[in-house]
């Protein structure tokens, strides 16, 4: 390979935004490279032969609060305007999670939910989030008792299983991405944009990446041989600095997917199994874009360690000790000129993928 002016690594949400904003608005030529044999990063979705569009790593869905990144996003989709909605197994029965008043009348006898719907409300007020470690602190004995309750029914086996560690001895903001709801309101997420891309993910980043100066080239190993001007890097931070200040924690995803000859399987996009089974949760493909079919396909999700070579990176395990590791090669890479890392397993962050977007956004200001 030739000089490259920019050359970019990966091509999922933060290599494609940052490769379409400098065509756009640098004028610069980008060549855009991935080890995977198709664009889109761990978003890849496809269609399968019956027409159900299958998110190969697992569920995503669109939702962000962030106007500059949706008006960005959508000039390369239209959208399905779907809102989310999870339900859980908790004592038998499946009710909204996040957990909010629809469920906590659900599990309790009236005059009980009423009497703790009472005390939330009279704490929290209406419409307030609380995630679980701020409710386990209340000292209010109805509160307590519900704390106790959530956490044990909802929290800590699935963090076990997802995390193989306890909701408090993580970063308090993995258990708060899923936040008590004092609310009626049954969606996972509030945000003001929500969809899913009409074409599917890989349409959307296709999109993006469709510019005559941009170049793709799929199955294609980083080497330091490679020549350019600039490099921007969204693979593993460990990884390119060969692991020699040891490796990166991460967690993966063992995804089963199975079709069923019946046209539905659940009773909602996704289904969270927290205390039993060995998997998380359950997803059901063809409710984010309502395709129909007379059959169905759905994935069990299995948490597994991450290890080199046996499978995917998901998940950074964001704890005070990696995130030390990563600070100490964030300081190799400072020596480093004319490199910048990003996206998930550059910056070693548990980004959505509105976050990565934005956070390429800052990026290309900065260079
Ligand atoms: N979580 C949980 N029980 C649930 C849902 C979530 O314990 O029913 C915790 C778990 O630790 C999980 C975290 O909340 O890793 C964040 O959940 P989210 O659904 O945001 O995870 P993602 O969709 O990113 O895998």
């Amino acid at each position: 390979m030739s000089k490259v002016k920019n050359l970019i690594v990966g091509c999922g949400f933060s290599g494609a935004t940052l490769a379409r904003k400098i065509v756009q608005e640098r004028k610069e030529k980008v060549v855009i490279i991935d080890i995977k044999d198709h664009i889109a990063g761990n978003c890849y979705d496809y269609r399968d032969n019956n027409g159900i569009c299958i998110h190969k790593y697992g569920t995503h869905i669109f939702h962000t609060n962030l106007k500059p990144v949706w008006d960005f996003v959508s000039r390369f989709t239209k959208w399905y305007p779907y809102q989310h909605k999870v339900k859980g197994l908790v004592g038998g029965q499946l009710v909204p999670i996040p957990f909010n008043l629809n469920s906590l009348h659900q599990v309790f006898p009236k005059s009980l939910a009423n009497e703790i719907e009472l005390c939330l409300l009279e704490k929290f007020g209406f419409n307030k989030k609380v995630p679980i470690l701020e409710l386990r602190k209340t000292n209010d004995k109805d509160l307590t008792f519900l704390a106790e309750y959530i956490y044990q029914k909802i929290f800590l086996e699935y963090t076990l299983k997802q995390w193989g560690m306890k909701p408090e001895d993580m970063d308090p903001a993995v258990s708060g991405r899923v936040p008590i709801y004092i609310s009626r309101d049954d969606r996972y997420f509030q945000d003001k944009y929500q969809g899913i891309p009409i074409e599917g993910y890989t349409g959307l980043v296709l999109k993006m990446l469709d510019h005559p100066n941009i170049e793709i080239k799929l199955s294609t190993v980083f080497s330091k041989e490679m020549e350019y001007e600039r490099l921007f890097y969204s693979g593993p931070i460990d990884e390119f600095f060969e692991y020699k200040l040891g490796e990166l924690p991460y967690r993966s995803i063992k995804l089963d997917f199975l079709e069923f000859p019946y046209s539905k399987f659940q009773e909602a996009a996704v289904i969270n199994y927290p205390c039993n089974y060995d998997f998380t949760r359950i997803g059901e493909y063809k409710w984010f874009l309502n395709n129909k079919s007379d059959k169905t396909v759905v994935s069990y999700e299995y948490p597994e360690e991450f290890k080199i070579g046996k499978n995917e990176r998901y998940y950074p395990i964001v704890k005070e000790e990696s995130q030390t590791l990563y600070n100490k090669y964030l300081e190799l890479a400072k020596g480093t000129p004319n490199i910048y890392f990003l996206g998930r397993l550059g910056d070693y962050k548990y980004y959505d993928m509105d976050k990565a977007v934005e956070r390429a956004f800052n990026l290309f200001e900065e260079i």
